[in-house]
């Protein structure tokens, strides 16, 4: 995709700040001659901010503008390792609900609205970003935050909630327990504003079918305001990036190298506007790919696909990328096949072996899945696999995030 030339101003103006003054960017920039930066080719050298690169930083090593600047600091979920902490400047905080603001209107939300909110409040950055959008807005807030399912059900219901905010895995537990107990009847949501996981096309399905409502994707991370830096739109084709404030890139995982607009790869993130903690070429780990062409509604941002999944799942084959979520779909959609599956891929006389274990329904013609699983991958992956239907069952289970591709060529 072509960087315009607003955002190559906006990203030089904030390369000769960064360098100009000392900090996190002076030193990991060291050595580049930021005028030296003419096109966006000579911006596509410049080195990736990398996870680790935010956590060495801890706490405070981010922080691009003095202490009277900032106004609040937002950090992401330490679960492995340091945390990252993230200052915000008061036109950090602005600038993040004009764009949920954005969000919210391009699913259609009106001051009528009544947005119901589930993501959690505190460090992390998605309920205060949901509510700060809706507030922009002039919808009414309705500042749920997390779990107790009986009370989200009795204010959903005492409150006309309009459009619930939340994950697809919460969004799919309130669903089933609206229809458990009956009460579909008393619920007045319409939409459902749904963040960036990756969830597979059936949950989807059922979320939208449980609750009567239209769905939209929401995409974000802390690192980069938070939640509400794209949205899917009515005609739900991937996702719009508000690229006056940020300046996107898909690029190889492995090689680093730009894919040409169309092709899945990694997602990279410029700031064009951040002030607290402006970030340049970061490595997001979501992988997805650009949607060429205008969308159907007509808006101008550019759009990036659904999530299909981080690029710490892939694995790359005879020159090909391959990504879990590509195997889900190719067996969602095959009848017979269940949904658990084991990919691995082996080096054996020089070559490279994948073989794929499906385990199949009970009275499959086995012979059969295999000749149909095998054209399928073919198709859709671009290089041949060897299929092993197996019976239900006969793969291994686990408690955790099961495990589904092994790569044993290393
Ligand atoms: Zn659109």
């Amino acid at each position: 995709m072509k960087m315009n030339d607003t955002q190559f101003t906006l990203i030089k103006e904030q390369l000769r700040r960064l360098t100009s003054q000392d900090g996190f960017y002076a030193r990991k920039l060291a050595g580049i001659d930021v005028e030296s930066i003419q096109s966006q080719e000579d911006f596509e050298k410049l080195p990736f901010t990398w996870k680790g690169d935010l956590r060495e930083a801890y706490p405070l090593g981010l922080q691009a503008v003095p202490d009277e600047e900032v106004v609040r600091i937002h950090s992401s979920s330490g679960t492995t390792g340091t945390p990252v902490i993230i200052p915000y400047t008061r036109q950090d905080v602005a600038d993040w609900a004009e764009m949920f603001e954005r969000c919210y209107r391009m699913a259609g939300l009106t001051p009528l609205d009544r947005v119901h909110i589930t993501p959690g409040y505190g460090l992390w950055t998605a309920g205060i970003g949901f509510q700060a959008g809706a507030e922009r807005l002039g919808a009414m807030v309705i500042p749920m935050g997390p779990g107790n399912t009986d009370k989200q059900l009795q204010m959903m219901q005492d409150l006309y909630s309009t459009v619930l905010c939340a994950t697809s895995s919460y969004a799919l537990l309130l669903a089933e327990e609206i229809a458990k107990r009956g009460i579909g009847d008393k619920i007045s949501l319409k939409k459902g504003i749904i963040g960036s996981e990756r969830w597979g096309a059936k949950m989807r399905q059922r979320i939208a079918d449980e609750l009567g409502v239209e769905l939209y994707d929401i995409y974000g991370l802390t690192e980069v305001y938070g939640p509400g830096i794209g949205m899917s739109c009515s005609h739900a084709c991937g996702m719009h990036l508000w690229d006056d404030f940020i300046y996107f890139e898909i690029i190889d995982p492995k090689t680093g190298e730009p894919v040409p607009d169309g092709e899945m790869g990694e997602l990279v993130i410029t700031t064009l506007r951040k002030q607290g903690a402006p970030l340049i070429r970061y490595r997001t780990h979501d992988l997805t790919r650009i949607i060429p062409g205008e969308c159907p509604c007509g808006d101008p941002h550019p759009r990036i696909d659904t999530i299909l999944g981080r690029t710490d799942d892939m694995v790359k084959v005879k020159g090909v990328n391959i990504f879990p979520s590509q195997i889900d779909e190719l067996l969602s959609t095959l009848p017979g096949a269940s949904s658990e599956y084991q990919f691995m891929i082996d080096h054996l006389m020089g070559k490279d072996i994948c073989t794929l274990f499906v385990e199949v329904d009970p009275g499959a013609n086995k012979h059969a899945m295999e000749a149909v699983i095998g054209e399928r991958f073919k198709a859709k992956i671009g290089i041949q696999a060897v299929i092993k239907p197996v019976n239900i069952g006969d793969l291994p289970r686990s408690e955790k995030k099961s495990t589904r591709v092994f790569d044993n060529r290393y």
